[in-house]
């Protein structure tokens, strides 16, 4: 009898840890699901971004060598892309490159980039990345800058330039063998509120970078 009971026991709550775990694990499936739902809904999928790391259009528009904006002085190893935004609501990458091909009559400063991209995501280059550009201080010698046109004071890019730079950042990225730890913004190098939007909104900044990540991982994938 003893026996009889005990081993029923037994069987009794082996059914009961076995109803146990199934309810757990389908509530960890729950959760699982809630969570990766919210986290996709805020995170990549926003922008529906399904950007790779191949090589985008670039509008090659090289400014002529002059000490103010194309020093024509090679560069070192490059160890890092360096990304900007223009503080100039508005203008568009063409205004931008005319503007720095300008300064050699201008004289009014030294300034460039290596690229720019506009508000309608067209990317223009002005400088080679084999060359210094006048935009990142004392990382000018060993690292590429992106110039972002953007609409407003607030500095946020249109969907249109985020695509386009995250593209052209993880080409970049591949053609230098960086990772997305190698981007930086230019207040990373100077303190300087560069660019805003990105200095302004740390969780946007950190999901350019993952966005970065996926799309050399999408690349190296194929
Ligand atoms: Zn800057």
């Amino acid at each position: 009898m003893t026996t009889g009971r005990g081993g029923k026991r037994r069987r009794r709550r082996r059914i009961d840890h076995k109803a146990l775990y199934i309810r757990i694990g389908i509530l960890v499936l729950a959760v699982l699901t809630v969570v990766l739902g919210i986290y996709s809904c805020v995170s990549g999928n926003r922008r529906n971004l399904n950007v790779d790391a191949s090589e985008p259009d670039i509008d090659v528009q090289l400014l002529d060598v002059n000490p103010y904006s194309r020093p024509g002085i090679e560069t070192e190893e490059i160890n890092g892309i360096v990304i900007h935004y223009t503080a100039n609501p508005g203008s568009t990458a063409q205004d931008n490159r005319d503007y720095f091909n300008g300064l050699q009559y201008s004289r009014e400063t030294e300034a460039s980039s290596n690229f720019v991209v506009g508000l309608d995501g067209e990317i223009i280059q002005c400088v080679p990345t084999w060359e210094v550009a006048y935009a990142s201080n004392e990382r000018n010698f060993d690292t590429v800058s992106i110039e972002c046109c953007h609409p407003d004071d607030s500095g946020a890019f249109t969907d249109e330039t985020y695509r386009s730079l995250v593209q052209l950042t993880a080409w970049l990225c591949l053609k230098f063998d960086l990772s997305e730890d190698d981007v930086i913004r230019h207040y990373d190098v100077t303190g300087k509120i560069c660019p805003k939007y990105f200095v302004d909104h740390e969780d946007a900044w950190e999901e350019f970078r993952q966005n970065v990540r996926k799309a050399i991982d999408r690349t190296l994938e194929n």
